[in-house]
């Protein structure tokens, strides 16, 4: 049985101050006892405020290095994220694949190195508008995800979480339809179930994400292969995650 799992990704928003405030507000509404995770993926200089305030919710880096330490300005380890107490490490965000030209074999290290640490990669995967339209989606989820898994083991990839997240949808408004989600989040299973075994892609945990709202979490909640969603600006206002929390716990 798997358990749902929605989290925030704030992208580069919030200060310090700011993230406090925010973990105040949604604590105050969790109890641990709800059938979900909740996380939130917070800039770095974010993340000690947060985890010292957390009491349920997950906290997640939002990118990570490979290597342990050395000369690379401006980088974050991972055992730099382990001691701040992080359990949880967004990698491979469509951003950082379009900006920063994060591949899928950067993807492959990062996750490698985040579960040698116990630390949960939520490894993003998806496809533009213009590969969308050519009918090229089913190809470049496979495509992504065997770059992306490279090298790990199928218990590695069991602790995993994988988030759907077509690029057309994020930040756009233009959510996809759950049938849509659906497919593409049960291909996701499907390939995994093809590079390792049945057990492997029953385990993995994923997400759908892509102009979530609270008005459409529900519907998106309610389909097999869905276990959980990767929230962009819905998760930035404590009004509006609190809603979705109360839709799905
Ligand atoms: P939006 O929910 O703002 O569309 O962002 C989705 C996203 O990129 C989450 O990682």
């Amino acid at each position: 049985m798997r358990k749902p799992i929605i989290v925030g990704n704030w992208k580069m928003n919030k200060t310090p101050s700011e993230a406090l405030e925010f973990m105040k507000g949604i604590e105050a509404v969790l109890t641990g006892e709800e059938g979900a995770d909740y996380g939130i993926g917070a800039p770095y200089v974010d993340l000690d405020v947060c985890v010292r305030n957390a009491k349920h919710l997950i906290i997640a880096a939002e990118n990570c290095n490979e290597k342990d330490s050395g000369a690379y300005t401006g980088e974050v380890s991972v055992p730099m994220l382990k001691e701040v107490g992080i359990t949880y490490c967004i990698i491979g965000h469509s951003e950082r694949r379009t900006y920063y030209n994060e591949t899928n074999e950067a993807c492959a290290l990062k996750a490698k190195r985040l579960l040698q640490d116990n630390i949960v990669p939520i490894l993003c995967i998806g496809e533009t508008e213009a590969e969308y339209d050519a009918g090229k989606t089913a190809d470049v989820i496979k495509t992504q995800l065997a770059g992306s898994l490279a090298g790990l083991d199928a218990e590695e990839v069991a602790r995993m979480v994988i988030a759907y997240e077509p690029i057309w949808a994020i930040g756009t408004g233009k959510s996809a339809t759950k049938e849509i989600a659906e497919d593409c989040c049960r291909l996701v299973r499907d390939t995994v179930k093809a590079l390792y075994n049945e057990e492997t892609g029953e385990a993995v945990r994923v997400q759908y994400g892509g102009s979530v709202k609270p008005t459409n979490i529900k519907e998106y909640m309610a389909c097999e292969d869905i276990d959980g969603a990767l929230i962009g600006g819905a998760s930035l206002k404590v009004d509006s995650f609190k809603e979705i929390i109360d839709a799905t716990k």
